[in-house]
């Protein structure tokens, strides 16, 4: 690709605009309503001098000039500062000197779209973002913000200013791990990304350029945004004069020119936002596909477009779903809570005790997961028709059920008394079976559901030292049950399978009893640590998921490898 020009390097910082919010005169002139505010008022002024014009006009004058003055601070006004304190009032300037005081916000060119662009980070969940061209230092710091940790801004910079030197000037920031830097010919630095195959979530073009359009399409032909990213274009408005009549200014020229390209670009879709100079929100679509395989014979089927037009990661999604989870009050059960939430399902959370149960439902409202927190004893047939009758009076129905509520007592074979035998099996089998059947009527009924059990790998071997006859026995009862279920059930709809844990860094085995042994337990786990909760909550998602439809009466052990030593 050959870009004639190196692209323009004129990002006046936001620190050269200490002016006082009454006179930011060069802040509005940045933009369109600037520029008409520029105008109405030479207008209103000369209106003011000439004694022939008519008050009424002098007054509508005003009026509009009001509100076009009025505009652009507002809009920065009213966007909420999330600034960390690595940012708090260390605002760049061109030289990558950190200025004391900091600007005045209203007055900070660049605010506002620095808060609209940490907006999209967080709305399309970016990871990886490129940066083509002239970028205000606080807008790379605000995108750079609402990245992940393990988040990456390439900037790819033509001058050595918004290079080496505004590496340097990042250099501060506690998030300088996730920029990097490449000066040279934008061109080269493009070129180089494609070959080792990078692709982006945001890439972000500086229209202000002499061939914008090149940069755009090398972006495009080369994959370089990944299908469903966005790209940002700034300055697409040129203070209106994109859409002027007459004009003839090159740069101008060139920027129509790309606004019309991506226009009737059939890969993608465009907005043009009146955002300072003007910002373009392009997204990528699915449908592109159809323009880019004209040549190629490629099969167009539920692999290419994704199962239902669903692809992989969102056939994992819940939404819509209602899940209870038994035992959510705490360890296992409350990271398999969070993550059906997190997936979109509504979640009961059911427990022997009501206060965790409602401790953990809180914590998933606060993540704006619709949650109801319910006491049970699952082991009581009267309770599990209760919570199951409450969660369809509020909720509708029940599409996923985890039944997860366990109790492991330990003792040798032979001193094992009954009430222990039946206590254990009491709340690890019967109800299990319980909340198996209750849910299973109610999905048999709409010919859906998913059922994940809570087994454990005590079901395939006999966990040492500790002696858990009780507990090993009731076990290999889940994995037979669900066994049995999800061959019954799956002709009507109905999924039933399990998970079995391995040794999980929960209270379940914080007992006095128990904690000497994990030094133990670690020497015939093959990962070499205990599980974590954590590490069981994709497992529950997927297995409540549509993704998992084929699975049935599976148990699906998670135990870093202990049960194959
Ligand atoms: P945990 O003891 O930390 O939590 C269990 C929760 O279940 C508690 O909140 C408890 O109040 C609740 N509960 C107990 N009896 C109940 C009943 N009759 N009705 C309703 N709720 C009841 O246990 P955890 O480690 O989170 O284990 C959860 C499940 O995972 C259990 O079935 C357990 O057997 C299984 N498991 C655990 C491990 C492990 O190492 N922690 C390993 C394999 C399997």
């Amino acid at each position: 690709m050959h870009i004639k020009r190196p692209l323009v390097a004129v990002s006046t910082d936001i620190s050269t605009f200490n002016l006082k919010s009454t006179s930011c005169l060069f802040f509005l002139s940045e933009t369109s309503m600037g520029l008409i505010a520029e105008n109405l008022r030479k207008a209103r002024e000369i209106a003011l001098g000439d004694s022939r014009v008519p008050e009424e006009l002098k007054h509508y004058l005003q009026e509009a000039l009001d509100v076009a003055v009025g505009l652009d601070p507002y809009l920065d006004a009213m966007a909420t500062s999330k600034q960390t304190t690595s940012l708090e009032g260390r605002q760049l300037n061109v030289k990558g000197v950190e200025p004391k005081v900091k600007p005045h916000k209203e007055c900070t060119s660049g605010y506002l779209k620095g808060q609209v662009l940490r907006m999209f980070v967080h709305m399309v969940g970016a990871k990886r973002i490129l940066l083509i061209g002239s970028l205000k230092g606080y807008s790379i710091l605000a995108m750079v913000e609402a990245l992940p940790d393990d988040g990456k801004i390439t900037v790819c910079a033509a001058e050595p200013y918004l290079g080496v030197k505004s590496q340097e000037a990042f250099d501060y920031s506690s998030h300088v791990k996730k920029i990097s830097v490449k000066v040279g010919s934008i061109a080269d630095t493009l070129e180089e990304l494609a070959v080792v195959g990078d692709h982006f979530d945001i890439v972000f073009i500086d229209a202000d350029q002499r061939n914008p359009v090149n940069v755009y399409n090398f972006v495009m032909d080369n994959h370089l945004l990944r299908m469903d990213g966005v790209i940002c274009v700034e300055n697409t408005l040129m203070k209106g004069q994109v859409y002027l009549e007459n004009v003839s200014d090159e740069n101008v020229l060139a920027v129509r020119k790309l606004n019309k390209v991506i226009n009737s670009d059939p890969r993608v879709e465009q907005v043009i936002l009146p955002v300072q100079g003007g910002l373009s929100v392009v997204r990528r679509s699915r449908a592109s596909a159809d323009g880019m395989i004209e040549s190629k014979v490629l099969v167009k089927d539920h692999v290419f477009w994704g199962y239902n037009r669903c692809r992989i990661l969102d056939r994992l999604r819940l939404d819509g779903k209602v899940a209870y989870v038994t035992g959510g009050g705490q360890g296992i059960g409350r990271a398999f809570a969070h993550a059906l939430g997190e997936a979109g399902a509504k979640v009961a959370i059911v427990d022997l005790v009501l206060a965790k149960a409602e401790i953990v439902a809180d914590e998933l409202s606060l993540k704006g997961i619709k949650s109801m927190a319910m006491a049970a004893d699952v082991s009581k047939p009267e309770d599990v028709q209760r919570i199951l009758n409450a969660i369809v009076a509020r909720w509708g129905t029940v599409h996923v059920a985890c039944n997860n509520a366990g109790i492991n007592m330990n003792s040798a074979s032979e001193d094992t008394s009954l009430e222990e035998w039946d206590k254990t099996f009491n709340v690890n089998l019967r109800g299990l079976f319980l909340c198996c059947q209750a849910a299973g009527r109610i999905m048999l009924k709409q010919g859906y559901g998913k059922i994940i059990n809570t087994a454990s790998m005590a079901s395939l071997i006999v966990p040492h030292p500790q002696k858990q006859l009780a507990y090993n026995a009731s076990k290999a009862g889940v994995v037979k049950l669900t066994q049995t279920l999800g061959t019954e059930w799956i002709d009507r709809g109905v999924r039933v399978n399990c998970i079995s844990p391995g040794i999980v860094d929960t209270p379940l085995i914080h007992s006095e009893d128990l904690k000497p042994l994990v030094q133990r337990w670690l020497r015939d786990i093959p990962a070499g640590k205990l599980a974590q909760v954590t590490d069981l909550q994709a497992a529950v998602v997927y297995l409540a998921s549509e993704a998992s439809d084929y699975i049935t009466g599976h148990n699906l052990v998670i135990e870093g490898g202990q049960s194959l030593w």
